[in-house]
């Protein structure tokens, strides 16, 4: 079984290390193509204004110079053509992608890039944002990873579904299916002055969490794992008779009114 990992926070991170190990601990063969430096929040973007470079730097490794959805996306298409991986994994990402950290989140996005393309996929968050200047302790992340794993290998995945998988800090007290929560990022910009005298913005990362049973966010607040299927189709199917019921009156559908 052969694994394409990639990740957001590119080629250097720990958590990189430790997700091909856990792959490798779960039996895979495992081939890394991911961002020359970090691209967190990048989201799902694809780089199309530009060409992109690609460097081998190992046997099964390669450092792309574009966003995780580049790299999952030339890494099926094309470097890893011939031998198509059987699964998608991203991560472990320095941090969580918690509620509507999902919508920003470039791990999260590389495992969307592989699911869209057709191969099972799953992304890895650490909770760590605390972690007291001794830098990030991916250990339990990566026994986590290796568990995960060997679940989605007991039985197919659903189709166009990806998991979500977000680690607490610490030991984890459990493991659960979750949904996603609410997560704002509404009052971190923060203006200053630049030498010249110009004023300049940083979006910063002060958020406001919405807790409620069963959330990703509660969850892993909890101390447990939380693992979230996301599916592709992100209709509001619940408004989708709302909305059909307002458009068969409107000007489209109705009399001509001119
Ligand atoms: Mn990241």
């Amino acid at each position: 079984m052969r694994a394409l990992v990639s990740n957001d926070d590119g080629i250097h991170s720990p958590g990189i290390e430790a997700l091909e190990r856990a792959a490798k601990a779960a039996g895979f063969e495992t081939w890394v193509v991911a961002p020359d430096r970090e691209q967190s929040a990048t989201s799902h973007a694809l780089t199309l204004t530009r060409p992109l470079r690609v460097v081998k730097t190992g046997e099964r490794s390669w450092v792309v110079d574009g966003t995780p959805t580049d790299c999952v996306n030339l890494a099926i298409c094309r470097i890893l053509k011939d031998v198509r991986p059987d699964f998608v994994f991203s991560g472990i990402n320095l941090g969580p992608n918690l509620g509507d950290d999902v919508t920003y989140s470039g791990t999260v996005a590389a495992a969307f890039e592989g699911t869209l393309l057709g191969v099972p996929s799953i992304a890895f968050s650490l909770d760590c944002r605390k972690d007291g200047g001794a830098g990030p302790d991916f250990s339990e992340a990566e026994k986590v990873a290796e568990e995960v794993i060997r679940l989605a290998l007991s039985r197919p995945m659903a189709e166009d579904v990806l998991w979500n998988v977000n680690v607490p800090e610490g030991r984890p007290t459990g493991i659960r299916a979750t949904r996603m929560g609410r997560r704002r990022y509404g009052e971190s910009v923060v203006e200053k002055v630049d030498p010249r005298g110009r004023p300049y913005y940083w979006i910063g990362g002060s958020h406001v969490d919405t807790h409620s049973d069963g959330s990703d966010l509660t969850t892993v607040a909890e101390g447990l794992v939380s693992v979230t299927p996301l599916h592709l189709d992100l209709t509001a199917y619940r408004s989708l008779e709302d909305l059909a019921a307002r458009l068969a009156g409107s000007r489209a559908n109705g009399p001509d009114r001119s």
